[in-house]
């Protein structure tokens, strides 16, 4: 039966998981990622597939999937907008990280898109999915009748970097006002720095549980969700959505509650769009690794 390897690149792991829709996981595990070079990076790649063949010899791996951060220029293959944790991965082919003498045809994603291609699976049906993670960053994908919605050039869905605030905080991405600046972990974080240098390391949790005695910061964050209501208010008027799925460390936090999202997102929703379904994300870390087998089971069945 055929298997596929799933890789997920996060700042601080590689997770990364053999399996097939049909049999599940078989393996599941994950390795620091290493952020000092190109040449160490791709190692860990190697090792990955090497610990996955030894481990499981009767599993022939068919494709692999990678999920990565930034986003995947189709024109050139190359990938744009890295987070700083990993400069030397901007402008490289995110093929190259599989050694070509294995013969294992690779294909990669954004991880946000991924995320949303495992929840949509999760779904009855794949007709129309808007996912979003509200984690350090905001990163968002839209799966329409069963596949990711790249855009023209692959860089669709970049929710997290839509103006908010003209001329407002500034965003990692280097523009002025992004949902991602008031909304993020990274974002509320970096605003609340500005009360208290002591807030800019904190938690969701933490960061609660001091905005229940400081006015202030309790704003930051409750503009930070007005925010992430109306930005996603207005992707299911674009978009027409039929089911939404939030997650991400803030909503695993606690730092938003679905609840007040879906309360506020409808609020700004005309009647046509009331339709929608708002749900948590079920597979939580997992669902990258997820979305890295289902895109290269695609692969597979389309060649
Ligand atoms: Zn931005």
């Amino acid at each position: 039966m055929k298997v596929c390897l799933g890789i997920d690149i996060g700042g601080s792991h590689l997770k990364y998981a053999l399996g097939s829709r049909e049999l599940g996981l078989l393996i599941s595990s994950s390795i620091p990622t290493p952020t000092s070079d190109l040449s160490s990076f791709k190692a860990a790649f190697r090792q990955i597939v090497e610990t996955v063949h030894s481990s499981q010899p009767d599993h022939r791996i068919s494709a692999i999937g990678i999920g990565t951060p930034g986003t995947i220029d189709l024109e050139r293959g190359q990938i744009r907008g890295v987070n700083p944790n990993l400069p030397f991965w901007t402008g490289q082919d995110p093929a190259s990280l599989i050694p070509k003498e294995l013969s294992i045809p690779v294909a990669c994603d954004n991880d946000a898109n991924l995320m949303a291609l495992a929840e949509a699976f999760e779904c009855e049906d794949q007709q129309a999915i808007l996912g979003i993670t509200v984690g350090t960053g905001i990163g968002s994908g839209f799966v329409y009748q069963g596949k990711i919605f790249h855009g023209g050039r692959g860089f669709a869905m970049e929710l997290g970097h839509v103006c908010m605030v003209p001329d407002g905080a500034l965003c990692n991405c280097g523009l002025q006002g992004c949902l991602e600046a008031y909304s993020s972990l990274s974002g509320i974080r970096k605003r609340a720095a500005a009360l208290d240098r002591a807030y800019a390391k904190l938690d969701p949790l933490a960061l609660l549980e001091l905005a229940g005695r400081n006015q202030e910061l309790a704003a930051l964050i409750e503009e930070g969700r007005i925010m992430l209501c109306r930005a996603l208010s207005n992707a299911i008027i674009t978009l027409d959505p039929k089911q939404l799925i939030i997650g991400g460390g803030c909503m695993d936090g606690g730092l938003y509650s679905i609840s007040s999202l879906e309360h506020d997102i409808r609020a700004l929703l005309p009647e046509v769009n009331q339709h929608l379904e708002v749900k948590s994300a079920k597979l939580g870390n997992q669902a990258g690794v997820w979305g890295a087998i289902m895109l290269a089971e695609a692969l597979i069945s389309e060649t």
